[in-house]
């Protein structure tokens, strides 16, 4: 399925010379949305990976698929502020700014074999940052999966430790 079709590049947003890739559109398609997840329990299902992190927002969207699919739990990391339990916290550079992640402290057990969905592949900054709040609870990070890979942007060489997938290469 080209999946290119149903994602909708939006120039210019959220600042002068970003071409946004809008997911939108791809998940509001119910076979493109379907393939999607689909293709990422297919390259997961031979993992052994226990739990899915999500980084907020788009990560809630396809984490959350993924881990039901797979049978397994699913774990948010979140803006500042959001988790009401106990936190660990990173900071990392965006694409386009900086920010500070979350994870509650109990979320992940030492030991266990994770796998991080998020939207998009970028600078690698969200991805970096999620990888090291499942570290420092003694998580390991087995899989990275995107749905969309900006390759011009060389997040990939930001994380040559860890099995990376993406559906949608730009
Ligand atoms: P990175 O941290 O630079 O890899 O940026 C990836 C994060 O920024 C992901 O969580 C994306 O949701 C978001 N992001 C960056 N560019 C885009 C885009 O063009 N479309 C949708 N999300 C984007």
């Amino acid at each position: 399925m080209d999946l290119k079709k149903v994602v909708r590049e939006i120039d210019d947003f959220p600042i002068p010379g970003i071409s946004f890739k809008d997911i939108t559109t791809l998940l509001q398609d119910g076979k493109a949305f379907k393939y999607s997840i689909d293709a990422i329990i297919e390259d997961l299902k031979d993992k052994n990976v226990d739990v899915i992190v999500g980084p907020e927002a788009r990560g809630f969207l396809m984490g959350t698929p993924v881990a039901y699919g797979l049978g397994i739990g699913f774990v948010p990391v979140r803006k500042p502020g959001k988790l009401p339990s106990e936190v660990e916290s990173y900071d990392y550079g965006l694409e386009y700014g900086k920010d500070t992640l979350e994870i509650h402290k109990d979320a992940i057990k030492p030991g266990q074999r994770v796998a991080i969905v998020d939207d998009l592949l970028a600078t690698g900054g969200t991805m970096g940052a999620a990888a090291k709040l499942i570290e420092k609870l003694g998580g390991e990070v087995v899989s990275m999966q995107f749905l969309i890979e900006l390759e011009e942007l060389n997040g990939r060489d930001k994380l040559p430790q860890y099995h990376i997938n993406s559906l949608i290469k730009y």
